[in-house]
């Protein structure tokens, strides 16, 4: 990163390996109680700045960090994520901690349950933090549509930190956690990972399970890791990912051991090049790390093709209304009764229905649901929304044709690097746009891994979206290490 351009004000700080703080642990150098409270200081320093959590689980991290404490002083076995501290974003229930999804609709709302993927990474022995902002109901691209404000980006908090899992990204970059939870729907995931500098992780829709994902778009919700590093974000996947009864769509394919999978040297593999994600629109400044990324991926032995994705201009209307019919679906259930926020000024009981959503969704919850509802609706049911649909197979079909010449896709992860707050707030259009490279691998279904790739001129990070066919996150990962060791010469 040049200096001189590097923002005045930037929290950056690398956290420490998954590796090292086993040992660590496991040597007696380390506690799991001291490292919550190091991170519980962080938060309370950096926090109020940042704005990436929305609420803290305190009592529940400090009894887990106690159980891994008495474990290594035993000499017990640990697990492979003792004392790791870990947030999640706040569309993932906790048992008995807030659970906003962002929203204010949900204000209040404390669900008796676990999401399966949170469950999971405390049973592997993670200090559950706390819970992450977001956009409202995951739907956004900056994170400015969350009911609690806006995160910054520890890059430079005068920029956005991308969404919809803002304070998922933000959380690593500014070493607030050592990994995190996100979802990703059209890109939610992957790129704040690559506005943040850090690696995100899409996994192949029903590799972990949506149990407990409070809702967005169901046929293209995933749940996924961020982490400072490759190897780490593998483990971490490795450890969410698996069937899960209670999710009917989640594979019954066995979890590979991604960690070790992904230090496999990425020689021989066939890496493609589509030209429509090169084409107008795309920074320079976005397009010449990326260029250079695949050069550093030659370099390593990986053979480059050019592939073509032609249906990629349709990707952006057919996201659309996909993600906005189910999300009218799914959002019905919030109507004041069950829970969250209930109008207090209603006569009757539609009154309390109509009051309670207007003024408990904010204002992109409510174009989606009308756009979605509009869809949906008699007459232009078939013109959209079934239209979508079909255009949706067209688009996995392309993909698969291609996965039949080459084991992976790289392609920028977005066309243009983290941007200024409130830039982008007044054109709806202009941010759904943006979602260009991402939600493709959405609609086919298929898995990536956003990995951080050289840096403007003025030092943001880029990202390159490394994608591979269902289930075979293994490949993507071993190439994602290969773009990880190029990433520092690139800056
Ligand atoms: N930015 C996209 C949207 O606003 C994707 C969001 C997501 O992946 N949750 O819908």
């Amino acid at each position: 990163m040049p200096t001189g351009t590097k923002a005045a004000e930037s929290y950056i700080e690398k956290p420490k390996t998954l590796a090292a703080l086993r040992d660590g642990i496991a040597n007696g150098r380390l506690k799991a109680a001291d490292l919550a409270n190091e991170y519980y200081q962080r938060i309370e320093k950096l926090n109020p700045r940042l704005n990436v959590y929305l609420s803290l689980t305190k009592d529940r991290a400090l009894a887990q960090a106690e159980r891994i404490d008495a474990m290594a002083a035993k000499g017990d076995p640990l697990p492979v994520l003792a004392g790791v501290p870990v947030g999640i974003k706040d569309v993932l229930v906790m048992q008995g901690a807030p659970s906003t999804a962002g929203s204010k609709i949900l204000q209040g709302y404390r669900p008796p349950y676990d999401a399966t993927a949170v469950a999971r990474l405390e049973a592997a022995g993670a200090l559950l933090l706390g819970k992450l902002n977001c956009d409202e109901f995951a739907m956004g691209s900056s994170n400015e549509n969350s009911a609690y404000g806006p995160v910054r980006n520890p890059v430079d908090p005068e920029r956005v930190p991308g969404g919809s899992s803002g304070g998922s990204a933000a959380a690593v970059a500014a070493n607030l956690a050592v990994g995190t939870l996100g979802s990703d729907t059209g890109g939610s995931i992957r790129q704040p990972a690559s506005f943040c500098g850090v690696v995100g992780v899409l996994p192949t829709y029903g590799r972990v399970s949506r149990y407990g994902l409070i809702a967005f778009a169901s046929s293209l919700d995933r749940v996924g890791p961020f982490a400072a590093n490759v190897r780490d974000a593998a483990t971490l996947l490795g450890v969410i990912a698996g069937h899960d009864p209670k999710d009917a769509t989640s594979s019954l394919a066995p979890v590979e051991d991604y960690a070790a999978e992904s230090d496999k040297p990425p020689a021989g593999l066939r890496v493609g090049v589509p030209a429509e994600y090169f084409a107008e629109g795309l920074d320079p400044e976005v397009r010449a790390p990326i260029e250079k990324g695949i050069a550093a991926l030659e370099r390593a032995g990986c053979a480059i093709k050019p592939v073509s994705l032609p249906h990629t201009k349709y990707a952006v209307p057919t996201y659309y209304l996909v993600a906005t019919a189910e999300a009218s679906a799914n959002l019905a259930r919030f109507d004041g009764v069950r829970y969250g926020y209930r109008s207090p000024r209603s006569a009757t009981l539609s009154d309390m229905y109509s009051h309670s959503r207007n003024e408990g969704f904010g204002p992109e919850v409510k174009r989606r649901i009308l756009l979605g509802t509009y869809a949906l609706s008699a007459g232009y049911y078939d013109a959209y929304y079934l239209k979508a649909q079909q255009v949706r197979r067209l688009l996995a079909e392309e993909f698969l044709r291609a996965f039949a010449q080459v084991d992976a896709i790289v392609t920028p992860t977005s066309p243009v690097p983290a941007f200024k707050l409130g830039e982008k707030t007044g054109d709806p259009l202009a941010m759904y746009l943006a979602d260009i490279y991402t939600v493709t691998a959405s609609l086919a279904g298929i898995c990536g891994v956003a990995v951080p790739c050289g840096a403007t001129k003025a030092g943001l990070p880029v990202g390159m979206q490394i994608l591979a066919a269902h289930l075979r996150e293994s490949t993507a990962f071993r190439l994602a290490r290969a773009m990880e060791a190029a990433d520092l010469i690139l800056r």
